[in-house]
């Protein structure tokens, strides 16, 4: 009796921590170290609180080099216990589909190891770079398109001081995304470190951290944190939002904490097959996502990671979802669709055809409607008589 669909979100929370941590008080719950300590990540502890499918058995028995399983008790309150199509479970429980592969997958299909630069850090623009702050996250997204790195698997740590030194010896750099795993499962005080040398490089204008925290464990947005963040502006937050679902009064409270400081909130969505593609979650979660002062940003086709065909939405039917948003919603709440091409071509925008054709009085653009106007832009050479 913990599912979120009585409406009473608050409560269960509240009885799922009863129920599954009765010797644990409101206080110890909220605490984020208590959360990471307590992550369930084997088909015993899964199994405790959700009733498990026999492809979500069948996921969780195949363990050892592969991805990480961790899901916080807070994120796992937020799960139908009964339904293994619940779109927050399908996110961070595997199934046996994960072992399938597909043609045009890779371990690496962005090819970031070609953009490596420096250990930890990947160059793929000329003004903008990502460094990977940490391997580790509090939850593991089974789509996650750095995959092959996450979860402890590769050492991050330690390399921070080439990494300073590459974007200190490069002039043309202005804006640094504190990338990962999550920069938030850093201590404060550690990534205050790291923002501090960063911020003492002159060339270094924006500051970008990319954190999945604030909707799978939003009581990692202490005070202490955000008046710490405070202090390295400009700073903006990428948000990685998947559903409607995750914006929850807790979650409520962490972004109007950083809102309140003045940080810039952007919010990136993977489209997921069965999550969260259809009009109506689009929407919600588009729209729920401004409620909460963050502006939706990108809006990514599933990277071809080995094993992701059962999240991947097909490029036209992402293209129709889009159709759904642009023009029907607030502009402020449609984000770009792009792929990140495969190769390392870069984020490139995909989106409905607008430009329909041309005649010799101008361009043929076509609405949300449908319909088709037209905007007097004659070709070049009847400009210049
Ligand atoms: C996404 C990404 C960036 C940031 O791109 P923006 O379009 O500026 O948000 C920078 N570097 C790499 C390697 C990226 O993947
Ligand atoms: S939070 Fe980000 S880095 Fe971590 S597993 Fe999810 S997608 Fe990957």
């Amino acid at each position: 009796m913990h599912g979120v669909s009585d409406g009473a979100e608050e409560k269960g929370r509240e009885g799922f921590r009863r129920r599954f941590h009765p010797e644990v008080d409101a206080a110890r719950w909220s605490d984020w170290r208590w959360q990471v300590r307590h992550r369930l990540g084997d088909a015993q502890a899964l199994g405790r609180v959700l009733t498990l499918s026999e492809a979500e058995r069948a996921g969780l028995a195949r363990r050892g080099g592969g991805l990480p399983v961790a899901v916080t008790p807070y994120y796992a309150a937020l799960m139908d216990p009964d339904d293994c199509q619940d779109p927050l479970r399908r996110t961070l429980l595997p199934v046996g589909d994960e072992l399938r592969r597909a043609a045009g997958e890779s371990e690496d299909p962005l090819d970031e190891a070609r953009d490596t630069v420096a250990p930890g850090v990947i160059r793929r623009y000329p003004d903008r770079v990502v460094i990977l702050a940490t391997g580790v996250c509090a939850t593991y997204c089974r789509y996650c398109t750095r995959s092959r790195l996450v979860g402890g698997r590769v050492h991050a740590a330690g390399h921070w001081d080439q990494a300073i030194a590459y974007v200190a010896a490069h002039a043309e750099i202005r804006d640094v995304l504190v990338s990962g795993g999550d920069p938030l499962m850093l201590s404060t005080r550690k990534l205050d470190t790291l923002l501090t040398r960063l911020r003492a490089i002159p060339h270094v204008e924006l500051l970008r951290i990319g954190t999945r925290m604030p909707l799978v464990l939003p009581m990692r947005v202490t005070r202490k944190l955000v008046a710490m963040l405070k202090r390295h502006h400009p700073l903006a937050v990428s948000l990685h939002a998947i559903h409607p679902a995750e914006l929850t009064p807790e979650a409520g409270v962490a972004l109007a904490r950083l809102a309140d400081a003045g940080i810039m909130l952007a919010a990136q969505t993977v489209l997921l097959a069965g999550i969260n593609d259809s009009v109506e979650t689009l929407r919600a979660l588009m729209r729920g996502l401004l409620r909460n002062r963050v502006r939706p940003y990108y809006l990514y086709q599933c990277d071809p990671i080995p094993g992701s065909g059962h999240f991947r939405v097909a490029v036209d039917r992402g293209i129709e979802l889009m159709a759904g948003l642009v023009g029907h919603v607030s502009g402020y709440a449609v984000p770009r669709y792009v792929i990140d091409a495969p190769g390392g071509g870069g984020k490139i925008p995909v989106g409905p055809v607008t430009l329909v054709g041309r005649d010799a009085e101008g361009v043929l653009l076509k609405s949300h409607l449908g319909e088709i106007y037209r905007y007097p832009d004659p070709p070049e050479a009847k400009r210049s008589l």
